[in-house]
């Protein structure tokens, strides 16, 4: 056809499309299969830390593909495809069900642990989405207010009427919302304050640029004072640095996440951190 087509840019290009179409064709249909495969996929947890005393405030579930021949793939890249695909509502339905799962295990352990689950808007888009989150928490025994549900919020924005509703009864049956990558997308001030999100989680980006620059940390201080004059819990993602601690302790910030405190961790690995409850900050601040 692409012969009959002619046209030497059109030839050129192709290939490289093709191969990149290709790769993401092939990724999908192993991600499928790697649903079933304990051994594939995992998710990790990364550690939230209330920065006024090192509690761990709750940790985040993050998913992790082994793929077989190609090693670790990360969720930046599968997760998009994922999304284009639709296979994104089964895969986070799998990180429901795994997520809650752990949580029930915990609970048996004697550990309570408040989750941070990644939920994408096409499964929001789902119908009856909130029945089938409530259904699955009754199912594995699971406290609907120790869960938290993350929506990063341009996917939030661009399907708002639809979303909504649901964002509405998940609140009403007890989990907590997030707005994720706070400031990287386009909410109004006036569409966050009608929101039934609880707490706001301030995009990597803003925190790494902080430090440098004085117009950022600004910045950062007027989106921790929107999220406060809203009465929202303001966590910043990605703190790498005693610095960068530092300066969100003194802005006000009441939690963080990032490499400082603790990378993305199995469950077992986490259980040892859950034993102490706590992170040592002074002993961060002594890195500095
Ligand atoms: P996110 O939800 O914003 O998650 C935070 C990301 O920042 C994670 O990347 C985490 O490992 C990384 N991170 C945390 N602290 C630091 C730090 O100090 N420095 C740096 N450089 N990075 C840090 P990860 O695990 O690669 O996930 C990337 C994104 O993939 C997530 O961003 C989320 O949007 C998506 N994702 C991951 N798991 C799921 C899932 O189960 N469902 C959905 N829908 N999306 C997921
Ligand atoms: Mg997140
Ligand atoms: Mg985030
Ligand atoms: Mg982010």
């Amino acid at each position: 056809i692409a012969k009959d087509e002619g046209g030497s840019c059109f030839r050129f290009f192709q290939p490289i499309m093709t191969s990149k179409m290709t790769r993401r064709i092939k990724l999908d249909q192993e991600l499928r299969l790697a649903m079933s495969d304990c051994a594939q996929l995992m998710l990790f947890y990364q550690p939230k830390v209330d920065l006024r005393d090192g509690r761990i405030a709750g940790v985040e579930a993050l998913l992790r593909w082994h793929h077989p021949q190609q090693g670790m793939i990360s969720p930046a890249e599968f997760i998009p495809i994922a999304e284009d695909s639709g296979l994104i509502v089964e895969l986070g339905d799998w990180v429901l069900v795994r997520a809650f799962e752990q949580m029930s295990w915990w609970q048996q352990q004697g550990f309570t642990v408040d989750v941070a689950i990644n939920i994408s808007a096409k499964q929001l888009l789902r119908r009856n989405i909130s029945e089938r989150v409530l259904s699955l928490t009754q199912q594995l025994e699971v406290d609907p207010r120790h869960v938290q549900l993350e929506i990063t919020e341009n996917n939030l924005m661009d399907n708002m009427s639809r979303i909504l509703p649901q964002l509405q009864a998940l609140q009403q049956y007890g989990f907590t919302l997030a707005i994720d990558d706070f400031g990287t997308g386009h909410s109004s001030l006036s569409r966050l304050r009608d929101l039934p999100v609880k707490v706001l989680k301030i995009d990597r980006s803003f925190v790494i640029n902080a430090l440098r620059d004085q117009k950022d940390e600004q910045l950062v201080e007027a989106i921790i004072g929107i999220g406060h004059t809203l009465n929202r819990t303001v966590i910043a993602e990605g703190i790498e640095t005693p610095e960068q601690m530092a300066l969100l302790q003194q802005l006000g910030c009441e939690e963080g996440q990032g490499f400082l405190f603790a990378k993305p961790m199995s469950a077992e690995q986490l259980e040892a951190l859950l034993h102490k409850g706590r992170i040592d900050l002074s002993s961060k601040e002594e890195m500095a």
